[in-house]
């Protein structure tokens, strides 16, 4: 069966990697000229480890990542808002929590691609797909070439996913009123004595910090806004330095040490929960068919578990795509809608401008059953994956 991916991110090279091992042929096509990662750093939760133990990364990954032990909320003023601890969610699901540079990940991901002697072919991008019988589809390319196949998987990201429109007959993700700058920290001195999360919540303001090493770490500073404005890198550490000048300082620290061709400004959208994914022999997955929101922690790991399950999926009905399809979409659609509401929710609380509100939201978190909130994490994410849940 052949196989044609459009996009080279997470979904799309992770896909490529599991349709291979089953002995698939794939062909993968990205618009960029060469390499290239969104944002600065993922945290891999167990199921998304789980994965990439069965796509045979999982040691190269550990040998560059992070191991999180607990994630520890903090107020603007240093309080101790109480802490998530990552190794119960690890235990429940008996896979490791990671926490990696997103280009570290990339960079393992299409090696183990080539391997499998496929190379992404670069400079593609898809303009247009048109269906040309009820089954079949063609992709259409800027650089004038056509691509039919077997199987059309749609990888192409959130902001303007070419196979979304196809199957839906529009893509435009949500604008969700907020920004997040995101940087990569490095430095020569190591600075973290433990690697854990500090994710500081001010009023309509939040800057989270995640180690990968001692030395080394990724964050995100996010604030509310009520519309989309302008991208000027000169002027991000400005702004971040407007914003968070009186906060504690590692964030500062954060801001400061990070050079500037490493921060980036992002303005946070989703997508509304769609219910169909497919249309003809074409499937999206990957942000393309639910995109949620940073606040989830998921969207990497549920475009590594679309890999795992579309690859099984073909394999189980290689001659009934249409039943192949519905039953990824059964698999996958409540389990990654609950991950973008949940995100959602979050995000109103973290980003909410109401001064009592926020008061309120951290006195909560100091009551919080952190326990209990941990297991019911490893229950969500562990959903549809064979990972021991005790
Ligand atoms: C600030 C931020 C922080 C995040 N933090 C986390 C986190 O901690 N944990 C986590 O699990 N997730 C996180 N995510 C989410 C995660 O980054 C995404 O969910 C994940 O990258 C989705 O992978 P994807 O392959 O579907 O999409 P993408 O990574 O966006 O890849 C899509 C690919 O398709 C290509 N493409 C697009 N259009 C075309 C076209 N027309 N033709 C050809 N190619 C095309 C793009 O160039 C890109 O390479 C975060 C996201 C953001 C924005």
């Amino acid at each position: 069966m052949k196989v044609a991916i459009l996009g080279a991110g997470v979904a799309g090279v992770s896909t490529a990697i599991a349709l291979r091992q089953k002995g698939f042929h794939v062909s993968i096509y990205e618009r960029h000229e060469k390499q290239s990662s969104i944002g600065a750093g993922v945290v891999l939760w167990p199921n998304a480890s789980f994965v990439l133990g069965r796509l045979g990364v999982l040691d190269e990954v550990k040998a560059v990542a992070g191991r999180p032990t607990k994630m520890q909320r903090l107020s603007v003023q240093n309080d101790d808002l109480g802490a998530l601890d990552i190794g119960l969610i690890n235990h429940h699901m008996a896979h490791p929590s990671l926490s990696i540079l997103r280009r570290d990940l990339q960079s393992i991901l299409i090696a183990k691609l080539n391997t499998l002697n496929v190379s992404i072919q670069y400079g593609h991008t898809v303009e247009d797909i048109k269906a040309i019988t009820s089954e079949q589809t063609e992709v259409y390319f800027q650089n004038g070439l056509r691509v039919s196949a077997d199987v059309i998987i749609g990888a192409d990201g959130r902001m303007a996913s070419t196979a979304r429109h196809f199957v839906c007959g529009e893509h435009a993700p949500v604008f969700q009123g907020m920004i997040n700058w995101i940087g990569v920290f490095e430095s020569e001195n190591d600075i973290f004595s433990e690697i854990v999360v500090s994710d500081y919540w001010g009023i309509g303001e939040r800057f989270g910090i995640v180690p990968v090493a001692a030395n080394k770490a990724y964050w995100a500073g996010g604030v509310a806004c009520d519309q989309i404005g302008t991208r000027e890198p000169a002027n991000y550490k400005t702004e971040l330095t407007g914003i968070f000048s009186d906060w504690p300082e590692p964030v500062r620290q954060m801001i400061e040490h990070t050079p500037v061709h490493q921060i980036n400004k992002i303005y946070l959208h989703d997508h509304d929960p769609t219910p169909i994914w497919h249309r003809n022999n074409l499937i999206m997955i990957g942000d393309a068919a639910h995109a949620p929101l940073p606040t989830s922690g998921q969207g990497a790991c549920q475009a590594l578990e679309d890999a795992w399950h579309i690859a099984n999926c073909l394999e189980t009905f290689p001659d009934n795509l249409y039943q192949a399809f519905e039953k990824f979409t059964a698999l996958r659609l409540a389990k990654t809608t609950s991950i973008t509401m949940a995100g959602r929710g979050l995000a109103a609380s973290l980003f909410n401008r109401d001064k009592e509100f926020c008061r309120l939201r951290n006195e909560n978190s100091k009551q919080t059953d952190f326990e209990k909130a941990a297991v019911g994490m490893a229950h969500l994410w562990g959903q549809h994956l064979p990972i021991l849940m005790t």
